[in-house]
């Protein structure tokens, strides 16, 4: 208070949000990009500085570090079966693992996709500073059924890590097909990845993959980008939509809540599953720009057009300050008030498989 900046009260569960029909392009000045949106603010020293002081004394996440037996029960990490996953004879079907963070194995029809691989224990620079998980992937990357591509949203440490990169150029190489924002690239080829496609909002590139074609696109997220003290935005972030024969799928990646999903959802849905961040939201005044709270998930679900969802961002490194197991709580209570199915929108258990193969864009 007196500082001017607003507190928790102030705040609205929702962000309120004004669309527009032209669709959104990211800004690019002096080499930097920014966002388009009147929801967006840069968080600057002062911020920074209230918010460790936040950390310092109001960090609530009641993470158990020490009690496994505690979190195999709040958060189980089950052994994926990749079989069912893959069930290569078997087309057009859907599936889905929530492989921890943001991190997402999904089979669109015949195509095989990872979202944000991190497989590691701490999220930052060396693989030894920043975000410590508190809960280990539900397999190794050696486990994983044959992948086709890659989606990376953005490029902070807890969604493109460099170990992991290596490790999945070195299980699958040239067949990996990777795809990224505008301005990353360079850095893939330089970990070593050889197809890399990198595109801006909107912009579409095609697969043909197992006999069919498949559209990738890069589609709008309210966030931003820094791996070092000079490159903040100097590379895009985004979100991804994967169109398949039957089937589509969506991956938010890192966002705040904006009008850039409505105008997801007119063009490119309805989606037969979308993944939504949900966790990584307190303190609101801090994170409300670049992470939505499960209320703005829900209401991204409903202007994506989404038929189902499940939630990532959440249960797997320690980031922000809310009770860890918080995001799942409010997120149910969110669908309710939301008046949706309670399987419209959930959260998975780490390494379950979904099987949504009955489920398709033409049943909605
Ligand atoms: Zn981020
Ligand atoms: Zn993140």
């Amino acid at each position: 208070m007196g500082s001017g900046s607003s507190t928790e009260a102030e705040i609205p569960n929702v962000t309120p949000i004004v669309d527009q029909e032209e669709l959104v392009r990211p800004i690019k000045e002096n080499g930097r990009y920014r966002n388009p949106f009147p929801t967006y603010e840069d968080r600057g020293f002062t911020h920074l500085m209230r918010l460790m002081k936040d950390f310092a004394l109001n960090n609530i996440s009641g993470i158990p570090w020490n009690n496994k037996e505690e979190l195999d029960k709040t958060l189980p990490v089950l052994k994926p079966d990749i079989e069912t996953l893959a069930a290569g004879e078997k087309s057009n079907n859907l599936r889905a693992v929530w492989m921890g963070h943001a991190c997402v194995l999904v089979k669109v029809d015949d195509l095989v996709v990872l979202t944000d691989p991190v497989w590691g224990y701490k999220c930052g620079p060396l693989g030894k500073m920043g975000a410590k998980r508190y809960r280990p992937p539900p397999c190794s990357i050696d486990e994983l059924p044959e992948l086709d591509a890659v989606v990376i949203s953005h490029n902070h440490y807890d969604h493109l890590e460099y170990s992991t990169v290596v490790k999945l150029n070195k299980r699958f190489g040239k067949n990996l097909h990777w795809f990224v924002a505008e301005g990353q690239a360079k850095w893939m080829r330089d970990a070593g990845c050889e197809m890399v496609t990198e595109l801006t909002w909107w912009e579409e590139a095609s697969l043909e993959k197992h006999g069919h074609k498949y559209t990738i696109a890069a589609t709008p997220s309210q966030h931003w980008c820094q791996r070092t003290a000079t490159d903040r935005d100097k590379a895009l972030w985004a979100s991804w939509v994967v169109q398949g024969p039957r089937h589509n799928f969506y991956f938010a990646g890192d966002t705040g809540y904006c009008f850039g999903f409505r105008q997801i959802g007119r063009k490119y849905g309805p989606f037969s599953l979308a993944a939504i961040p949900i966790g990584a939201y307190h303190p609101r005044w801090f994170m409300r720009p670049q992470h939505c709270n499960p209320e703005e998930a829900v209401e991204m679900h409903v202007d994506l057009r989404a038929r189902r969802s499940l939630a990532i961002h959440w249960g797997t490194y320690v980031m922000t300050v809310e009770p860890y197991m918080e995001p799942k709580t409010k997120l149910a209570d969110a669908v309710a008030a939301r008046g949706l199915h309670e399987a419209a929108f959930t959260t998975v258990r780490h390494g379950e498989v979904l099987d949504l193969d009955s489920e398709t864009v033409e049943d909605r």
